[in-house]
């Protein structure tokens, strides 16, 4: 499988990072528990806020800015765009196109009012011990379940090799459009859209504990999908005019229907 060239320059969170990403990893660490998870599960997955196309979706999102992303200020659309082109570019299958192209969409939670810290963002179990591997752990000091002691064990309410499908994940834009679209597509695209920002299983390998041989098998295909993500945000806008016919096929084929968000 072809990817892009890896680019050294991205995911810096050091002392350059914007203040606006610091603040985010603090309110998120401080703020993802399982009690916050189960509500938001709750509240959203009765899906009964907003019937609309991908494409509205995707028109939703475009006016975002993502604060968890130290790495570039375009709007949501043109981040959708630049991915999926990058992937069609590489010569992969439709599905993995239009998985490039709404892998993001789960971000239209801003526009129902949640704060970017429920929204964005690197994502880990809740329910058990934050690990080291997650990005700016130290942020996660102020959590009320690192003072829960079953849920500060390495396995916490679960058990040895459950399956990530067993395991609550902080709650964000991944899990929600993998609730939206999980009918809809393949389960390596639903891989994908799932645990795209679990950068602590994808990127440094932790959580092995909690996988079976399926989740192993599917986090190749998140590992294949990052650096589209990742290394083909660049500040040269698409030309989303010349690209939108293409990409309104596309959804057309994998989403006839308008979604139920
Ligand atoms: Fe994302
Ligand atoms: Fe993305």
């Amino acid at each position: 499988m072809s990817a892009p060239a890896q680019a050294p320059g991205f995911r810096n969170y050091g002392a350059g990072a914007r203040a606006a990403v610091h603040e985010l990893y603090r309110l998120n660490h401080t703020l993802q528990t399982l009690d916050f998870v189960r509500a938001q599960k709750r509240k959203y997955l009765t899906r009964d806020r907003r019937r609309m196309t991908a494409w509205e979706a995707l028109e939703l999102v475009e006016t975002l800015v993502d604060d968890s992303d130290p790495d570039i200020e375009l709007g949501q659309i043109e981040h959708a765009l630049q991915t999926a082109e990058a992937i069609r570019a590489a010569g992969h299958p439709r599905w993995f196109v239009v998985t490039g192209l709404v892998h993001d969409l789960g971000k239209v939670l801003c526009s129902f009012g949640e704060p970017q810290w429920a929204v964005v963002g690197d994502t880990f179990p809740v329910g058990c011990a934050f690990q080291p591997s997650v990005v700016l752990h130290e942020l996660f000091a102020d959590n009320p379940d690192t003072r829960v002691a079953l849920y500060s064990t390495r396995l916490g309410i679960y058990e040895e090799g459950c399956g990530l499908d067993q395991v609550e994940m902080s709650w964000g834009h991944d899990e929600y459009l993998y609730q939206v679209v999980r009918d809809r597509l393949p389960p390596e695209a639903l891989a994908i859209i799932r645990y795209h920002s679990f950068y602590a299983a994808h990127r440094e390998g932790d959580y092995g504990f909690l996988m079976n041989a399926r989740d192993r098998e599917q986090l190749e295909w998140v590992r294949a999908f990052n650096p589209y993500d990742l290394y083909s945000k660049s500040p040269v806008r698409p030309d989303r005019r010349a690209l939108e016919p293409y990409y309104r096929d596309l959804l057309a084929e994998f989403f006839p229907e308008p979604l139920r968000f």
